[in-house]
C-alpha cells in the first residue's frame, strides 16, 4: 500500500487541478492520496469525481494556525484536518475568514513589493490564484514571470520569507481553537511538518504535548522539510505521546520540487489514524 497523506491543488497553492492530482496519484502508483489544500475544502468534489479506479481519496485541509508563546512570540504552524464535515458552520466560517485574510495580506505583500519597484501587480497574483486560497507561492510565480527571480525557491529566499521586509503575517487561528473546531466537525488532526525550521521558528516539545492533550491524533514524521534528525525526533515524540506518525510529500506541483509519493505513510498507521468515528470517510472502491 502506497499512501500519501498531504497534497495541494489549484484550490490553494498547488499547480495541478484536483482532477490532475488524482490522475498523477495513479501514475505514481499510489493507493491512497489526501487532498489537503490550505484553509479550503473546495477541491474535494472534483478530486472525488475524477478518482480513478483503485485509488482512495482522503478529503482533508491544511489549517493555518498560530501558537502564542509565553514570551509573547507568535509561531505559525499547520494542522492537517482529515475527514471533517465540510458543512460544519463554525469550521466553514473560520476557513472563510482565513481565506479572506490571505487575500488582504497577499495584497499588502504585493503593495510592498510594488513600492520597492518590482514589476508585479495584485491583478496578476489574483489571476494566478483564480478561485483558490491565495498564498505566497502565487506571488512567487508572479515574480518569476516578471523575471525578478529565476525560480520560486529564490523568490522565497530573497523576497518572501518572514525575515524579509516585504513580509506581512496573516491572522491565523489559535492552534487550540483549531483543534476544538476539527474535533467538533468530526475530523482527525495531524500536526504538519512540526520540525520544519527552514520555514521559520517551530514550537517546542512541551507545546506538542499540550496539543496531544487537546486532541491531536498524529504527527507528520516523514516530510521533505525534515532531515534525518528531525524524523528521528518526531518519531520518538510520537511514540512518547501516543501520537500516530505519518509520512507525506506535501506535493505542490511545480511550485516545489518534491514529487507526489516521495514520502509515504505506513499502512498500519493509516488504519490507526482513521479507525475512529469521523464525519466523512476516505472515498475508495470498497
Ligand atoms: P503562505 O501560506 O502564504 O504563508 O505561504 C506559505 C506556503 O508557501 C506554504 O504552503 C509552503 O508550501 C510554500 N513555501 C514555503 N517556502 C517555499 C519555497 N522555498 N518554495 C516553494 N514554496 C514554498
Ligand atoms: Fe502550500
Ligand atoms: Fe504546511
Ligand atoms: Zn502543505
Amino acid at each position: 500500500m502506497r499512501i500519501d497523506l498531504h497534497a495541494h491543488t489549484t484550490a490553494s497553492d498547488g499547480t495541478d487541478t484536483p482532477a490532475e492530482l488524482v490522475d498523477r496519484a495513479r501514475q505514481a502508483a499510489l493507493d491512497v492520496v489526501a487532498v489537503t489544500d490550505h484553509d479550503t475544502t473546495s477541491g474535494w468534489d472534483e478530486a472525488i469525481a475524477a478518482r480513478p479506479a483503485g485509488l482512495t481519496v482522503v478529503p482533508g485541509a491544511e489549517f493555518s494556525c498560530v501558537h502564542h508563546e509565553e514570551d509573547g512570540r507568535r509561531i505559525n504552524l499547520h494542522l492537517l484536518a482529515y475527514l471533517v464535515d465540510d458543512r460544519n458552520e463554525d469550521l466553514r466560517d473560520e476557513w472563510s475568514r482565513l481565506r479572506s485574510t490571505r487575500r488582504t495580506r497577499g495584497r499588502a505583500i504585493v503593495e510592498r513589493l510594488v513600492a520597492a519597484g518590482f514589476p508585479i501587480s495584485w491583478d496578476q497574483v489574483s489571476t494566478l490564484a483564480a478561485d483558490g486560497s491565495v498564498g505566497r507561492p502565487h506571488i512567487a510565480r508572479a515574480l518569476v514571470a516578471a523575471a525578478v527571480v529565476p525560480d520560486v525557491d529564490t523568490a522565497f529566499r530573497e523576497l518572501l520569507s518572514s525575515r524579509q521586509p516585504y513580509y506581512v503575517p496573516k491572522a491565523d487561528t489559535d492552534v487550540f481553537t483549531a483543534l476544538r473546531l476539527i474535533d467538533a466537525a468530526g475530523g482527525v488532526a495531524v500536526f504538519a511538518h512540526p520540525l520544519a525550521r527552514r520555514r521559520g521558528p517551530v514550537v517546542g516539545d512541551e507545546t506538542i504535548a499540550a496539543m496531544a492533550n487537546a486532541g491531536l491524533a498524529g504527527l507528520e514524521v516523514d516530510h521533505p522539510d525534515h532531515d534525518e534528525d528531525d524524523r528521528a525526533h518526531a518519531a520518538r515524540l510520537a511514540a512518547d505521546l501516543d501520537l500516530i506518525g505519518t509520512g507525506s510529500s506535501d506535493y505542490h506541483g511545480h511550485n516545489k520540487r518534491t514529487a507526489l509519493g516521495a514520502h509515504l505513510t505506513d499502512p498500519v498507521a493509516y488504519e490507526r489514524l482513521f479507525d475512529r468515528p469521523t464525519a466523512r470517510r476516505p472515498v475508495g472502491d470498497a
